[in-house]
């Protein structure tokens, strides 16, 4: 074979494989946003199949032939860089997928797509033990694979390695166990100081195209290219990229809250202008896509929080707010709307939790996930211990499991590793953060003014037209001249919530 030609044999491939998984993708896309609700029963059918056409060929003769002549040390180094990258990144699922015979791949899919609706009724009744067999069952055949992939130090490090890679447990333990002390010792004085600041304005009645009118207002002036996108609404918010061109967000209005949706549409407008911003020659190929999890999630956070849930944000968008919901804001000042967005409140519920406490919840889920994987603990310890670390951590025990150890689909779908890519976000977003406002001039001004192009600039070209082609310790480090270093969190929470809750 030779190499040029290789080369190309590989591109082809890799772009059918995405043309596939762009097929599923709309398909899905669509079942969760207009379809009628009966359309998931032939339509789960259709999205499998074309699914397990993207990832047979991606597990192919033809790409292990591709794959070991273009990773063969004498040919590595003719290769351009993106190619090089490609490769790495295409041999590493490979393997993973390889090492796992067909007939249990396929048993496991069976098993987590029974789990996920076992769950969902499991949830809805607060009873784990319907629950448990299913669970004991993924964990079991995570732990197997784990020791087929191959790990260094906790076999926790082997489900990491797919979310955050070059992460471990052994960083984590001390990253998390900083930022629990952190955390719980600054939400005790917020409970001494008394404040309990008022969000009555955003628990009104809000009219849903308006709010949709408001939703698009945020993304356009985030510079979120509508024409290279859309927003709808389902159950629960996301983004999804089809291709460079076509990147969709939703968000979810409710009447009698207006920060759910406002919050999700800029945390999506984060994910999606991360997705839009990647440089055009990594199109078609594995790495047209986010760093990581954590480093996506890194952006999403830093819309939704470190600017959404800012002074400056609040004093640009005012006008905005009177404009839309004249009646629902009217003689509320600026203040009170910031102090409102800013409220801490430990709630048993993840996706409800306040910037503040949502870390300790991701913390939790972490320790329990770590134990179980390295088998320190067991399924059926779970529920107790999940009740038994909301009581310390946050100080309330959830009343049934429907709240507690069962309120999170993740578990149920195999999506050991997962959890902690949410706070590693939160970490990465502190540390670009700081970054950003010591390189750009007059950062707070620039976002009272609503204006975002120098924000957007520094986010395109220090971070999101890279797509995958930096892992994340090398693009963190790039950007910042540092590892993961939790304490820029730790300090911007510090810096914030002293100055509401004048602690
Ligand atoms: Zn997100």
């Amino acid at each position: 074979m030779n190499i040029n030609d290789a080369v190309k044999e590989y591109q082809s491939l890799s772009r059918r494989i995405k043309y596939f998984e762009e097929a599923a993708a709309v398909m899905s896309w669509d079942l969760q946003t207009g379809a009628p609700e009966k359309a998931v029963i032939g339509r789960s059918g259709v999205i499998g199949t074309i699914s397990t056409e993207a990832f047979k060929m991606l597990i192919s003769e033809q790409m292990e032939k591709l794959l070991v002549f273009l990773s063969n040390p004498e040919n590595m180094p003719h290769l351009s860089r993106i190619i090089q990258v490609s490769v790495k990144e295409d041999l590493k699922k490979f393997n993973r997928f390889k090492k796992i015979s067909a007939e249990k791949y396929e048993a496991y899919i069976v098993l987590t797509t029974q789990a996920e609706a076992v769950w969902k009724e499991a949830k809805a009744l607060g009873d784990f033990a319907i629950f448990k067999p299913y669970l004991e069952k993924i964990v079991e055949f995570l732990q197997e694979a784990a020791e087929l992939w191959g790990y260094d130090g906790h076999k926790y490090n082997a489900m990491l390695d797919i979310y955050e890679p070059g992460v471990t447990t052994e960083q984590l333990d001390k990253i998390f166990g900083y930022l629990k002390e952190k955390i719980i010792d600054l939400m005790g004085r917020i409970k001494k100081s008394g404040y309990v600041p008022d969000n009555s304005m955003f628990l009104k009645s809000y009219d849903k195209d308006m709010q949709r009118r408001l939703s698009l207002k945020i993304l356009d002036k985030m510079q979120f290219d509508l024409k290279r996108g859309r927003l709808d609404e389902s159950a629960h918010p996301f983004t999804i990229k089809l291709n460079l061109g076509d990147v969709r967000l939703t968000t979810k209005y409710e009447v009698n809250n207006l920060t759910g949706a406002l919050f999700a549409t800029i945390h999506e407008g984060g994910h999606g202008l991360y997705e839009q911003n990647i440089r055009e020659d990594l199109a078609g190929t594995p790495l047209c896509t986010g760093s990581s999890f954590g480093i996506h999630e890194s952006q999403s956070r830093y819309w939704e929080n470190f600017l959404g849930r800012s002074r400056p944000f609040w004093e640009m968008f005012y006008d905005d707010l009177l404009e839309i919901f004249p009646e629902q804001f009217n003689g509320v000042s600026v203040e009170n709307i910031y102090h409102g967005a800013n409220r801490v409140e430990p709630s048993l519920i993840r996706v409800q939790a306040d910037e503040l406490t949502y870390g300790l919840h991701i913390i939790l889920r972490y320790e329990l996930e770590k134990s179980l994987i390295g088998g320190d603990i067991k399924v059926c310890d779970l529920p107790r211990l999940w009740d038994e670390s909301m009581q310390t951590y946050l100080g309330i025990i959830p009343g049934h499991p429907g709240e507690g150890v069962l309120q999170d689909i993740h578990w149920s779908k195999g999506y050991f590793g997962y959890f902690p890519s949410y706070t590693l976000g939160n970490i990465y977003a502190a540390q670009f953060f700081n970054q950003m406002k010591k390189e750009i001039p007059d950062y707070d001004g620039s976002v009272e003014n609503g204006d975002f192009k120098g924000i957007n600039e520094w986010l395109k070209e220090k971070i999101h037209q890279h797509g995958k082609l930096l892992k994340p310790a090398e693009l963190l480090h790039r950007v910042t001249g540092e590892e993961i270093n939790p304490k820029y969190f730790a300090e911007y929470l510090e810096k914030k919530y002293r100055e509401i809750y004048k602690i």
